[in-house]
């Protein structure tokens, strides 16, 4: 009620001048009456005068956007345009909140990796973010207000959206190349909806992979399985001669055997699934691995070829030893069972500029197909099935060795010509390589460093 004083005071200022007024009328002309009249004329007068420049005023800033203060007027007026002022700031502060909030919200939703897009009660598009934008090949910009349905025309996504039916995602193939997509919509407020989508195409391919890996397992197994039980029934029913027995096991034998090679394949892979990336720092002599890897060969190749897998290198390489074996070995055993009788089988090692190792295997064999070069180490791909199992191969060898060298943080490159032979190499990181003789020094200056601090 701070307005109540001044408001009285100038009611009462009014009031005197108006009384004085009068009271010189009176005073002039001696007409009591008119005095009275002249002085309330006046008094009311001043005030309603007074009034209408104040209201004028706050009209006037209220007209106008209200960047400066309202007018600071005493009593009735200014604490009007003072309430009114901070009414209109207050409300300015809370929009501008709301609008950060909004921004804020809107950017978690654009940094969101699953396409999120808003849709009116008539299916125009109120909001996108750019993954949904680039799902449905949107601008997201230029096609607001758009009606959905005239932009993205696949006919099960339209149908999808007029039958209203959303309890299940509808699964569509992304317009914008062979990708697939989920898409969830949920209704929210009065008919807008909400649209999610997800690219499934990583998970659909991943769990087609998952599919075909089973069922390759399961029939690599189930042949030599149905062989087996084929001569176990040949045994049981049939009056053979011992020689002929002997034959029969000896076949039985080698399905056993295949079934073993392919139970061990597997169980490498798992293991290399499953186990750590190797210690970078537990060094393995690759002279060593080579010694045994030409020995199991040589048995191997009974004479076939003539075979120089014995290079000096001189070299340690950092790694778990048996996966560095396993991925040497099967380019070595391959090279021996593609190459025919007489072609000639070698390993070289060369350190390169960048410190970096190569370790290639090569041979003159019957070489690969440029086609099958880049698939050669899926799992259980073969150019030649009946080849491959003739000679004990499983399909699994040279994914085990692309899968060894990634988890050593290297490569495995092929080149291959048909009927000129291939070459298999192994690229290691320098990080990985070092040479033996360093090893020595390394170890003796640890040594006497851990010495020296031990005094
Ligand atoms: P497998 O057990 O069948 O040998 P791998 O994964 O080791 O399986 O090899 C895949 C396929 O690559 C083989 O089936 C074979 O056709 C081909 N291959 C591998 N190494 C050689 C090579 N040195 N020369 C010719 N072909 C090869």
């Amino acid at each position: 009620m701070t307005w109540l004083l001044p408001r009285l005071l100038q009611a009462l200022a009014a009031a005197l001048f108006g009384f004085l007024l009068g009271a010189a009328v009176r005073g002039t002309t001696g007409f009591e009456g008119l005095g009275l009249g002249v002085g309330v004329v006046t008094g009311v007068g001043l005030l309603l005068l007074l009034d209408a420049v104040r209201g004028h005023r706050l009209l006037s800033w209220l007209r106008g956007n209200q960047q400066d203060n309202a007018p600071r007027d005493t009593g009735l007026w200014g604490e009007l345009g003072y309430r009114v002022e901070r009414a209109m700031r207050d409300r300015d502060r809370a929009v501008a909140r709301g609008r950060v909030e909004l921004e804020q919200f809107l950017s978690a939703i654009e940094a969101s990796p699953n396409g999120v897009l808003m849709l009116d009660a008539q299916e125009h598009i109120l909001w996108c973010n750019r993954v949904a934008a680039d799902h449905f090949a949107l601008d997201p910009k230029r096609d607001l207000q758009q009606r959905i349905t005239n932009l993205v025309r696949a006919p099960a996504f339209v149908a999808y959206l007029q039958a209203g039916r959303f309890a299940e995602p509808l699964v569509l193939g992304n317009g914008r190349g062979p990708g697939t997509l989920s898409i969830i919509v949920r209704e929210y407020g009065e008919g807008q909806r909400l649209v999610l989508t997800l690219d499934i195409t990583e998970r659909l391919r991943s769990e087609a992979m998952r599919r075909d890996f089973v069922a390759n397992v399961s029939h690599e197994i189930r042949t030599p399985l149905t062989v087996l039980s084929g001569f176990i029934e040949t045994l049981h029913t049939l009056p053979l001669t011992a020689v002929e027995r002997d034959r029969v096991l000896v076949l039985m034998n080698q399905q056993t055997q295949r079934m073993q090679t392919l139970v061990a394949d597997l169980l490498t892979l798992a293991q290399l699934e499953g186990s750590p990336r190797p210690a970078p720092d537990r060094w393995v002599a690759l002279d060593g691995l080579l010694l045994r890897i030409a020995a199991d060969a040589e048995a191997l190749s009974a004479g076939r070829h003539p075979l120089r897998l014995k290079p000096e290198t001189g070299v340690e390489l950092a790694g778990v030893e048996s996966e560095l074996l396993s991925a040497i070995a099967n380019l070595v055993t391959n090279a021996v069972r593609y190459t025919p009788d007489g072609g000639e089988i070698e390993v070289a090692w060369r350190l390169l500029e960048d410190g970096s190792g190569e370790l290639t295997v090569i041979d003159t064999g019957r070489g690969i197909a440029r086609e099958h070069i880049p698939r050669l180490t899926e799992r259980f791909y073969r150019v030649d099935g009946s080849r491959s199992r003739e000679t004990g191969g499983t399909g699994l060898g040279l994914s085990i060795v692309k899968h060894v060298m990634q988890r050593h943080g290297g490569e495995l490159m092929i080149e291959s010509e048909v009927g000129k032979g291939s070459r298999f190499r192994l690229v290691f990181p320098a990080a990985r390589v070092r040479l033996a003789s360093d090893s020595v020094l390394g170890d003796e200056a640890a040594f006497s460093g851990a010495a020296l601090s031990d005094h």
